[in-house]
């Protein structure tokens, strides 16, 4: 019986390919709709160990320093991620503060831990204890890490708010910005190599 690991799945339209060794700047397309299927030259382990640990730097930046600050008429005011959601639960609606603190903190920050967990094992050729759950965690987390949203969101804040008052961004905001860059890299098809990498040591 051959092994899964000889096929190539379109994650878009589930045609099913046999996977081809491709040099480093080739892109591998779906026949049917296009989708990419695979990239050639892909980070090493060292190199997505490396992002992973400046993924957690960035995260400590874009929570221990503002992300925005207004000033008007000589009194000003800035605000951390943390304090944002602070702010939010004190209000009425304070149910959405639960939301945005587990998509703007929580979620990126157990995606970060499970990251270097799981590629600091992988680097000595083994699997991380809990290997799958953390594996299935880290695509259940995708969705509700929503960094993205929340950069948009305090770019357009600035935008609009900057003819009425003076609002600048912070330094948080452009660890922010890097963060989220980052963790789309790593979290999708970058971790899920790990998969063919230990399959022979999975247990
Ligand atoms: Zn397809």
């Amino acid at each position: 019986m051959s092994s899964t690991s000889q096929w190539i799945i379109c994650e878009h339209c589930d045609s099913v390919y046999t996977p081809v060794p491709l040099a480093k700047g080739q892109v591998a397309r779906c026949l049917r709709c296009e989708a990419i299927l695979a990239r050639g030259g892909p980070m090493s382990l060292q190199q997505l160990l490396a992002l992973s640990i400046s993924a957690a730097l960035l995260f400590v930046f874009a929570n221990a320093f503002p992300v925005i600050s207004i000033s008007l008429q000589g009194l000003s005011n800035e605000t951390t991620l943390l304090q944002s959601v602070q702010a939010l639960a004190q209000g009425q609606i304070s149910v959405i503060a639960a939301v945005v603190g587990l998509a703007i903190i929580l979620a990126p920050m157990l995606q970060i831990i499970l990251l270097c967990w799981l590629l600091l094992f992988a680097l000595n050729g083994r699997a991380a204890p809990g290997f799958k759950a953390c594996m299935r965690a880290l695509e259940h987390l995708r969705p509700w890490s929503m960094l993205e949203v929340c950069l948009l969101g305090i770019m357009v804040a600035i935008i609009k708010l900057a003819g009425m008052l003076d609002v600048h961004p912070g330094l948080g905001l452009w660890a922010l910005a890097m963060l989220t860059v980052l963790l789309i890299l790593i979290s999708g098809r970058g971790i899920r190599r790990l998969w063919d990498d230990l399959d022979g040591v999975i247990s």
